[in-house]
């Protein structure tokens, strides 16, 4: 080879080089975490400056820790107030922003038909679940729930005139452990929407909504593996398009055994005892306050009621896993699940007839 070809050779490799040193390689999205609301809060923002993304990360911090505190279920908050007042047979003025948390709470109780029911706060401290500790039992005895259940809290008995909320039922307590997360993700998405962020996602602990884009691809969102001890790979994934909130209740968030039964958080507020068909619930909704009601709600409601609670809480896309890992999805969540394991068990489409795993 003569000189001249291996000096020609050399460049082409240099410029080969340095061609591989500048193709873009994909930038990854803006994220912060912080501890708020008993879980991990994660930040995405694409597409957005360093000193702005800063500036909307703190600004969602004093959101979800303005949430905590006021809607707090055992340490002192606006709704331990509010509880302490109506055990006592009075009313509370409260801040506009509680008065329009509780507005929501009970209008999406209500499309539940009460199986979101977050009036059931006595029932849920009995079972020893107002705690920062791990759960641990005794379950509660048969004639504590019926005591309790024989009083009938829900939503319908909380009233609100202006600032001022009371029951005249005072085994009303409320509990928003299964709606706050949503309605304050909404929260957060607005106020980064204020700040004029378009493409973004805030996830509280694996419930989150999505806005806009991660660049030329959608965000996608995993659907974890309902399993003990977060130990669940990925089960299945979603891409979100535009504005889209993704929730998930599962049995496995916070439970007990005792005597060698398993007794888990979300409770069927008409037998007092936590709910049994079901492992896991995730719902795709337009906003994270009805999709987070609505998987709770949909878990009590099991495999055989969840269409008609979908329907009357207005959503579309959901999927259950029952405790014998099948399947049950509405046609319009069965077009969007990419699953990532083959499913275990049968494969339900609502209004189909049952398919094989596929
Ligand atoms: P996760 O903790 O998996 O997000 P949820 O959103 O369903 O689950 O919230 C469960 C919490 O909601 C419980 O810890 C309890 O505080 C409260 N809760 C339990 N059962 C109900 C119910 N039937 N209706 C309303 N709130 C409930
Ligand atoms: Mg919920």
């Amino acid at each position: 080879m003569s000189r001249g070809r291996v000096s020609l050779l050399l460049l082409a490799v240099t410029l080969a080089a340095l061609l591989i040193a500048c193709a873009p390689t994909e930038k990854e999205a803006y994220k912060r975490q912080f501890f708020s609301l008993g879980t991990l809060i994660e930040i995405s923002l694409w597409d957005v400056d360093d000193e702005r993304a800063a500036k909307a990360v703190r600004r969602v911090e004093e959101i979800v820790n303005d949430a905590h505190q006021r809607w707090h279920a055992w340490e002192p908050s606006e709704i331990t107030a509010l509880n302490t007042a109506i055990a006592e047979g009075q009313s509370l003025t409260l801040s506009p922003a509680t008065i329009a948390a509780l507005r929501r709470a009970r209008e999406l109780a209500a499309a539940s038909g009460q199986l979101f029911n977050p009036a059931i706060g006595r029932l849920i401290a009995l079972w020893g679940f107002h705690s920062d500790e791990p759960p641990h039992g005794p379950p509660p005895t048969q004639a504590a729930i019926d005591a309790l259940l024989a009083q009938a809290p829900d939503m319908d008995a909380l009233w609100i005139e202006g600032l001022h909320a009371g029951s005249n039922n005072p085994a009303v307590q409320l509990d928003l452990g299964a709606f706050a997360k949503g309605y304050t993700v909404d929260l957060a998405i607005a106020a980064l929407r204020e700040l004029g962020i378009e493409n973004a996602i805030v996830n509280a602990g694996g419930d989150l909504r999505a806005i806009g884009s991660h660049g030329k691809r959608p965000w996608s969102i995993g659907i974890r593996q309902p399993a003990d001890h977060s130990e669940g790979g990925i089960l299945a994934s979603i891409e979100t398009h535009g504005d889209e909130a993704v929730f998930t209740s599962g049995d496995y968030e916070r439970f007990f055994y005792f005597e060698g039964r398993r007794y888990h958080h979300i409770l069927d507020p008409r037998d007092g005892f936590p709910a049994r068909q079901v492992i896991s619930v995730t719902a795709i909704g337009a906003d994270g306050a009805t999709a987070d009601a609505a998987v709770t709600g949909l878990f009590v409601a099991g495999p055989d009621h969840w269409q008609e609670v979908a329907q009357r809480m207005g959503i579309t896309q959901v999927m259950m896993i029952d405790t014998d890992m099948r399947i049950y999805m509405t046609a319009e969540m069965a077009r969007r699940v990419h699953f990532e394991i083959a499913p275990p068990a049968g494969v339900f489409i609502a209004g189909e007839s049952p398919r094989e795993t596929r």
